[in-house]
């Protein structure tokens, strides 16, 4: 990789900025001043200093995190209007091009996972790929055998279009009208529409799990962390 990319990257700075860094001489690679910010470097293994200080480790192509999306926030990277869940990490990620890898409602809270990885965000969303979300879903009528059963059967939505089976099932804690819903597919307002075939509305909507990833419990509504290394093994 370019050394100028490497520096934007590592120091979020734009590449005007580190092509300046590097004309300047502050800049060495494997303890030689390079004033050549086009140089190829090898970013896991060269050692890259800024003013003597060591940028080891401090690249990364991608970042993915785990917000805890509180209600009112929009999933989407920019919006006239409302606050987006990339203006609630923006101050830690300035420079990164982050989207959601998938969408919650405004109305709906729990796991937005962040990335400017759109690789790793197409392979989360494709339909084929089938990765497993889990939702606590709290319903205004307790929930019934006959929606567990038509959930589990592919449940036909108002417009005619059948979905893949998917779970609903008590949540824990014994209140009738919590429920635990697992989707493997990705419809607009999917869990309402879904519940809506049975006239039975949707209070509170939250997800708790994405492919395996359990939303860390330490977050509080609006707080955010990267994932771990374990965690982004079982989205890839
Ligand atoms: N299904 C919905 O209806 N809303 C969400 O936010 C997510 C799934």
């Amino acid at each position: 990789m370019r050394l100028d990319k490497y520096l934007a990257a590592a120091l979020g700075i734009p590449r005007s900025e580190s092509r300046r860094l590097a004309a300047r001489g502050s800049v060495t690679v494997d303890g030689e001043v390079c004033k050549k910010a086009d140089r190829q470097i090898d970013e896991k293994t060269a050692q890259i200093c800024v003013d003597g200080r060591s940028l080891g480790g401090a690249y990364k192509e991608f970042v993915y995190i785990m917000l805890n999306k509180p209600e009112g926030v929009v999933s989407a990277s920019r919006d006239a209007r409302d606050t987006t869940v990339t203006d609630l990490v923006a101050e830690d990620f300035p420079r990164r091009q982050l989207f959601p890898a998938g969408r919650l409602d405004k109305t709906s809270t729990g796991f937005v996972l962040l990335t400017d990885d759109g690789a790793l965000a197409h392979d989360i969303l494709a339909p084929g790929r089938h990765v497993p979300k889990e939702y606590l879903v709290t319903l205004d009528t307790p929930l019934t055998p006959e929606m567990c059963a038509g959930f589990a059967a592919g449940v036909t939505l108002a417009d005619g279009q059948t979905l893949a089976p998917a779970v609903a099932e008590p949540a824990p804690g014994g209140d009738p009208c919590r429920v635990h819903v697992v989707l493997r597919q990705g419809v607009y307002h999917q869990i309402k529409r879904m519940f809506g075939v049975f006239d039975v509305g949707v209070n509170g909507l939250h997800r708790s799990n994405i492919g395996g990833v359990e939303l860390d419990p330490a977050l509080a509504p609006g707080q955010y962390r990267e994932l771990t290394g374990e965690e982004l093994s079982r989205l890839r």
